[in-house]
């Protein structure tokens, strides 16, 4: 996983068919699927020229004292890329590789995805350029208060609604709702989703993604014609995502045959016990010097002969330069934009059914809309009813997405980027445009 690919942010330019697609740019990975499903739904132009920017961003610089007495200096972004369907809804991520660029790119992504399993969200996403493993507990705390406090004006229950994201959790989350809350003067839970239970979370919120993404890749194994029971799977990223995926996917009959994190990973053909991996990283941060197969790396993981392959990790993994040699029939895209646009149609030729990140992950914001409801009508379900009702927003939306790819001939990414772009679009043309 190279972050040596990153490039420095550049400015959005109007497409020109043309044009050098930057590979390794997030926001034009995007902007590539966004245009060709534009295309194929003859999008009325204006739309089209609204939906290609973000309404808002922010960048904000965030002052922390560390520890040792010195002043350090993070920056920080917030984009709410489009809210025609109701409040912007997105994570936090705390990254050294965050920049604006991915920052958009991901705010964009939250609109689509909110959009194709029929929430009444729009996008946003934000970020703040730093290593939280570098930092103790008290710095991060006074720099999560800090970025809250930065960009307030943008939050807010009705607004905008952050949750976690890499390197993100209910912690991080309880002192963003904190922080809000004392500047607000009254406890506003819905202003954040992905807190503690004890404060306003969500029962089966932890799992969702993961539960998703598992609902997910059982349907489009399902559509392949290929049983759960022995499928073999290998899982890119160990964190919330990759790790519960794993786990859903083994109880339901899979083996999971390789796993790996930002340390390398393992190979296990026989199969890895995935309850061992977890309490092996609850006790040791990562997986490094798991002994449970032979050590693999991240890059030898995405091209091993598995049936299903669940990059759960970054952006921008799987691209043309591994795609002609990746194996599994599936790729279940847990993680936000791991394939590149230019190595979509290599895994088309190759006929791997790719289940696209907008639909795969979809999971954590479909719970985390259920929070929401719940703190906004004070009345909490249990986690059977959220997993009950969160499968059937995965299934339905799965099969809405397999019904338009079959209609209009295109892959699943396209598909559900059409599907999403025109519920964004109708929103807009029924509001107009407020002069
Ligand atoms: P996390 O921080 O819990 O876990 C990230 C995992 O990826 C860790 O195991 C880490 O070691 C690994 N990783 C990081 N850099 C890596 C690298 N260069 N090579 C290999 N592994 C690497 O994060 P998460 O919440 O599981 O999110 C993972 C992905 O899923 C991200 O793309 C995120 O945007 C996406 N996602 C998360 C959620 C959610 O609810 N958490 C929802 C939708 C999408």
């Amino acid at each position: 996983m190279a972050t040596e690919l990153r490039l420095p942010t550049t400015n959005i330019v109007l497409p020109d068919k043309d044009r050098f697609l930057d590979e390794h740019n997030p926001f034009e990975a995007m902007m590539s699927r966004f245009d060709r499903a534009a295309e194929l739904l003859d999008l009325d132009p204006g739309i089209y020229k609204i939906l290609r920017n973000p309404e808002k961003q922010l960048t904000v610089s965030i002052p922390v004292h560390m520890d040792n007495g010195d002043v350090e200096v993070f920056t920080g972004y917030r984009v709410q890329y489009n809210t025609s369907r109701g409040p912007a809804k997105g994570g936090i991520r705390f990254d050294m590789q965050v920049n604006l660029e991915e920052v958009k790119a991901l705010a964009a992504w939250m609109t689509w995805k909110c959009a194709v399993v029929n929430l009444p969200f729009g996008g946003a996403k934000g970020g703040v350029i730093c290593d939280p493993s570098n930092l103790s507990v008290g710095e991060l705390e006074r720099l999560t208060r800090r970025y809250t406090s930065n960009i307030i004006s943008l939050l807010g229950p009705d607004t905008d609604v952050p949750a976690p994201d890499v390197n993100t959790n209910e912690r991080v989350m309880a002192w963003v709702m904190d922080t809000y809350s004392m500047h607000m003067r009254h406890t506003a839970s819905a202003v954040v989703t992905g807190k503690p239970l004890e404060l306003g979370g969500s029962a089966g919120r932890k799992e969702a993604t993961g539960r998703g993404c598992m609902i997910v890749t059982r349907e489009a194994l399902k559509e392949l014609g290929m049983p759960v029971r022995g499928t073999t799977v290998a899982v890119q990223g160990f964190g919330n995502v990759g790790s519960t995926a794993a786990m859903l996917l083994e109880r339901e009959g899979a083996r999971i045959t390789a796993i790996s994190d930002r340390t390398g990973g393992v190979h296990n053909p026989q199969g890895i016990d995935v309850t061992a991996a977890i309490e092996y990283v609850r006790r040791n941060r990562d997986l490094d010097g798991f002994a449970g197969g032979d050590p693999i790396t991240n890059d030898e993981l995405l091209t091993l002969s598995v049936d299903v392959l669940l990059p759960a990790a970054m952006e921008n993994v799987i691209t043309s330069r591994n795609a002609p040699k990746l194996q599994a029939k599936i790729i279940c895209e847990g993680a936000n934009g791991p394939t590149t646009a230019a190595a979509d149609a290599i895994l088309d030729e190759k006929g791997i059914f790719v289940v696209p990140d907008i639909l795969a992950n979809a999971g954590g914001v479909t719970v985390s809309y259920f929070e929401w409801v719940q703190n906004r009508g004070g009345y909490y379900w249990t986690e059977e009813t959220v997993n009950t009702r969160l499968e059937e927003i995965m299934t339905r939306s799965f099969t809405d997405v397999r019904a338009l790819a079959r209609q209009h001939k295109v892959n699943m990414r396209t598909a559900a980027y059409m599907l999403a772009i025109s519920r964004v679009s109708t929103v807009h043309k029924l509001r107009g445009i407020y002069a």
